[in-house]
């Protein structure tokens, strides 16, 4: 994923994103961190060509963000995956927890994921196994969203994305509406899935301690503007920015 030089605005003079640039390669962890309103959802959205952009060139394996062919698209929503804060309202109520967890296999029929032997499996079996994957017990397949807690919900959103094994998978915030014990066991997920898979994260968050638990490097924004961008490892260098400054001390 490189963006290069992106702008964005909603109204006329008021941009949310300035002049950002910024590359994510194969299988690395990056994350976002800024205040609320700095303009993390709004990148997301951009980045997975759900909002236009005004200003600048965003491309992912080289083809330009939001593709315009419907082939082109397609391709993009097979390899780029996403989990947003609220898991609450992301899976159909109506829909047993299986039905949900293997629609993206229904829509990508050409996938198979490499970490379940599809061959001879239901559908309901494949459902179970990645609920297992992430975790949760697989009778879990066959109940309602609206008996799950949050945590498992989120649990299930993340089987759903990672089922087509995508290469990238952008985060917003999965753990904001979790309580702590369970914010920490989905980042040893997410931290375990990338290892296992090799795929790339964009971590969102407004917490520097998650995203220095799972990402190799953060990008600092700061009302639409990149501040700060360094490696994990030289967090907590002397040169840095007074905001990252105050967010590292926010962090302790
Ligand atoms: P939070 O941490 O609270 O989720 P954020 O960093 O994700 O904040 P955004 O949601 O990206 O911030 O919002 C950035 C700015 O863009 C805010 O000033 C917001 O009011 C504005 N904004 C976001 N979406 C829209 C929209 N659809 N129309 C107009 N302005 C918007
Ligand atoms: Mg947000």
């Amino acid at each position: 994923l490189l963006v290069q030089n992106v702008s964005k605005q909603f109204f006329k003079n008021m941009k949310v994103l300035k002049d950002l640039s910024f590359q994510l390669e194969k299988g690395e962890c990056v994350g976002i961190v800024g205040e609320s309103g700095s303009g993390k959802s709004t990148l997301a959205r951009v980045l997975l060509g759900l909002e236009p952009y005004q200003q600048g060139l965003i491309t992912f394996n080289g083809n330009v963000i939001p593709p315009k062919k419907p082939t082109q698209l397609r391709q993009f929503r097979k390899k780029v995956q996403m989990i947003f804060q609220d898991s609450s309202n992301t899976l159909n109520p109506k829909l047993p927890i299986w039905k949900s967890v293997t629609e993206p296999l229904d829509n990508y029929k050409e996938v198979t994921p490499s970490f379940i032997q599809l061959k001879g499996l239901s559908k309901k079996n494949v459902a179970e196994k990645l609920l297992q994957s992430v975790g949760l017990e697989k009778q879990l397949a066959y109940r309602n969203p609206g008996s799950l807690s949050g945590g498992q919900k989120q649990r299930v959103n993340i089987a759903r994305a990672i089922s087509i094994e995508p290469e990238l998978l952008i985060c917003d915030e999965p753990t904001a509406s979790l309580d702590v014990m369970l914010q920490v066991q989905i980042l040893h997920l997410l931290k375990d899935l990338q290892k296992r898979s090799n795929m790339a994260i964009l971590f969102i968050s407004h917490d520097l301690r998650a995203v220095t638990f799972i990402c190799q490097r953060v990008i600092v924004l700061k009302k639409g503007v990149m501040v700060d961008q360094f490696n994990i490892k030289d967090l907590y260098q002397k040169e840095r920015h007074p905001y990252t400054k105050a967010l590292i001390q926010a962090a302790q």
